[in-house]
């Protein structure tokens, strides 16, 4: 089978991005204004005359704010609008996905949203309320390399990674959403279509602005990366100074069951996944998160969950079960609530936290790249509509 995956020598990180070693007044470089970070956005404008208080002024509206028609800003001291009416849509762009579609769970609690990049590519950000307390669940690129066979994202393939700037503005497009409704958006996941340790520079550089207090001000430790295993990014992740959240998704207890759903498992098994676990734990000594989705038959019967508790034995850790979405790319079903239960004992008895997430929202389509798949099915079945 021809893999998906890029050759091992090329490098498992984003291009660094166009302008970030480029003078601040080279005309020739666009530069999206939501990916600065504030001491970027005051060298930028500092290099056209303007002050640190103009670009503080601009950073309140892009990132605190999240507002978008900057033109309309009246209230904006003239040489910043000057230099808006200049610069904007010319050197200076935003990133202001469109909303394709805005779905709503019938329980009210989940908002799902198809948003449309610049360049026509589409991607999900779901924002949830549960019990107060509002997450954003974003995307880090177009599509998936890693071609997880359960998923509806990794059954399309990979497009490319997203830029800095189009991370940060799924979050500020949630920060509107729930601004509308007088409510603060208080957690980030980046549990989306792609594998954000797969566009490691770019997630890190959004999230960095993402947690900087003048803006959306969410803090490190409410910003949960889930990975597929990418054993260099985890290994990276240890030495980052913040303390992130780590999910890793297992699904598979020995290398060849991990495999058949994870083809990635073919270049990080199973074995050194959990090897650069044990040394991120070492490192950092924050607890990791385990995804284990339950697939009737294949996964969810009390032998594997006793190897995966003997696999992760020493380790602080906490198993999340959650229970398949079932996908049209993918044979697989739902396990029953009674093999759930017994695996989450299992797990529990061995010492080791775990809980059983609710599939809420599945009225939405919940499950990552699901929504796009369903639109492109639609799409498919009514083509050239008038
Ligand atoms: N690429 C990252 C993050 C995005 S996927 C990763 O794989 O961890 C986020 C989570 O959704 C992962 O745990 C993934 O295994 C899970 N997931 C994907 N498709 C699913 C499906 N159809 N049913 C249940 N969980 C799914
Ligand atoms: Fe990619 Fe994660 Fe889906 Fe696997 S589960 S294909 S890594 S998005």
């Amino acid at each position: 089978m021809k893999s998906r995956l890029p050759a091992p020598e090329a490098p498992y990180i984003a291009e660094p991005l166009a302008h970030a070693d480029q003078p601040v007044h080279d005309e020739r470089v666009p530069i999206y204004l939501h990916e600065l970070g504030f001491d970027e956005l005051r060298a930028r404008l500092a290099a056209d005359g303007l002050r640190p208080a103009h670009a503080a002024t601009l950073w309140n509206a892009l990132q605190y704010r999240a507002q978008t028609d900057l033109l309309a800003r009246e209230d904006f001291p003239p040489p910043l609008r000057r230099w808006l009416e200049r610069r904007l849509g010319v050197q200076c762009l935003l990133d202001m996905p469109e909303v394709s579609s805005h779905t709503p769970s019938s329980d009210g609690l989940t908002d799902k949203f198809l948003l449309r990049l610049q360049d026509g590519q589409e991607i999900e950000t779901v924002v949830m309320g549960y019990e107060g307390r509002h997450t954003a669940c974003v995307s880090t690129q177009a599509g998936c390399a890693m071609g997880c066979v359960f998923c509806a994202t990794g059954q399309m393939g990979f497009a490319r990674h997203l830029r800095p700037g189009e991370i940060v503005a799924q979050v500020l497009h949630a920060r509107r959403v729930l601004q509308g409704a007088g409510r603060r958006l208080r957690n980030l996941v980046l549990m989306g279509m792609g594998e954000p340790l797969h566009n490691y520079d770019n997630v890190m550089k959004a999230l960095q602005i993402l947690s900087d207090t003048r803006g959306c001000n969410i803090g490190p430790s409410k910003m949960s990366i889930s990975t597929v295993g990418v054993v260099p990014g985890i290994l990276r992740l240890a030495e980052e100074d913040r303390p992130y959240n780590l999910a890793v998704s297992l699904h598979g207890s020995t290398e060849e069951e991990r495999a058949a759903l994870i083809p990635a498992n073919q270049r990080w098994p199973l074995h050194e996944l959990v090897q650069s676990c044990r040394t991120y734990g070492e490192k950092t000594g924050r607890k990791i998160f385990f995804a284990w989705t339950l697939i009737a038959g294949v996964n969810d019967s009390p032998a594997h969950a006793r190897r995966v508790a003997a696999l992760l034995r020493g380790l602080r850790a906490h198993v999340n079960l959650i229970p398949l979405n079932e996908t049209a790319g993918y044979a697989g079903r739902e396990c029953a609530e009674s093999s759930a239960s017994v695996f989450h004992r299992i797990i529990q008895d061995a010492g080791i936290p775990c809980t059983i997430r609710q599939k809420r929202g599945i009225d939405v389509a919940a499950g990552c790249g699901q929504l796009k798949a369903a639109r492109r099915k639609r799409e498919r079945a009514a083509p050239q509509a008038a």
